[in-house]
């Protein structure tokens, strides 16, 4: 059997600065420090920053108030903000970039008075605090059907955002229907979809050519983790999505000769190599690193108050 490592995969630049920003929080404040939502999509992640005092909670009401409070990687609504601000919590925005780049995007578009239209996953909290950035009309849509049954009172005053971990081929699907229906429709100078979603996701078309079996690290419930899983399936390519290698099954790799495996942003390399030391467990003979695109994106860390 042999092993295909796919490149780029794993942490991207979002990821690597939100978990950053958890642990300087915990040094410069101690523990407990206080993160609403889990700060990326991975019980490993999580797990490990708990162990050192991060606490992850679901309500901003769970928060004493004057405690540091981080905003995960996917960025909140205004109003939790606000509502931050009316609990006396020291807040510290752990958002990505590029998602707030789309927050920015949102507010302009309300500005002028467009409807904004969000194409994503409702209930995502990337959706939820994008959806929550807007002043004006705004709608989610996930399917076409949702495209179908949109009714917009001017449609020349209408444009468009995604979220940042979406499938570049079922972004493309809705997006052109959109532009059917509105042919008007504000477009974003680039694609929402994050440069790191993109690499991962043509990574593994790629590999998915030359293996018949693909092996996604990543947790169930992380967006890109679960779209590379579905990019190598739709290619007819048996896909898992595993979060730690002891949920392979040794059934899998029956009549098996390559295996690809890719890891979510959200996923350490830590855990894609213990994925790598089972399967040489289980006969894995040779492992090859694939070539891939470079990325060199880094975001800076914001600056740490001192809080009075
Ligand atoms: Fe940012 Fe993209 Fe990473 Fe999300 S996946 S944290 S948008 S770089």
């Amino acid at each position: 059997m042999e092993i295909f490592l796919a490149n780029p995969r794993g942490f991207c630049a979002g990821v690597k600065r939100a978990i950053a920003v958890v642990n300087q929080a915990l040094e410069k404040y101690g523990a407990p420090v206080y993160v609403l939502h889990e700060i990326v999509h991975n019980t490993h992640v999580v797990g490990s920053l708990a162990d050192k005092g991060a606490v992850f909670v679901e309500s901003l009401e769970d928060i004493p108030s004057g405690s540091v409070t981080i905003f995960s990687a996917h960025g909140v609504a205004k109003a939790v903000e606000d509502r931050a601000g009316e609990l006396g919590l020291h807040t510290i925005d752990a958002t990505c970039p590029l998602v707030s780049r789309v927050h920015r995007r949102v507010a302009r578009l309300n500005k002028i008075d467009y409807d904004v239209l969000i194409i994503g996953h409702k209930h995502h909290p990337e959706v939820e605090g994008t959806y929550g950035r807007a002043h004006g009309k705004v709608h989610v849509l996930s399917s076409p059907e949702d495209i179908e049954q949109l009714d917009i009172v001017d449609p020349g005053k209408v444009g468009y955002v995604t979220q940042t971990t979406l499938s570049m081929d079922d972004a493309g699907r809705l997006i052109d229907q959109l532009k059917q229906k509105y042919p008007k429709i504000d477009i974003p100078d680039r694609t929402d979809i994050c440069y790191a979603t993109q690499n991962r996701q043509s990574a593994v078309r790629e590999l998915a050519k030359k293996v018949d079996l693909f092996l996604v690290v990543g947790s169930k419930n992380s967006s890109n983790s679960n779209r590379l899983r579905e990019v190598a399936s739709n290619l007819g390519v048996r896909a898992y999505l595993i979060d730690t290698a002891d949920e392979i099954d040794p059934a899998w790799l029956q009549s098996t000769q390559k295996i690809g495996i890719t890891a979510g942003a959200s996923a350490p390399e830590i855990l894609v190599a213990k994925v790598v030391a089972r399967l040489r467990g289980l006969g894995a003979a040779r492992i090859l690193e694939m070539e891939g695109t470079k990325e060199s994106t880094r975001f800076a860390l914001p600056v740490l108050p001192d809080f009075a």
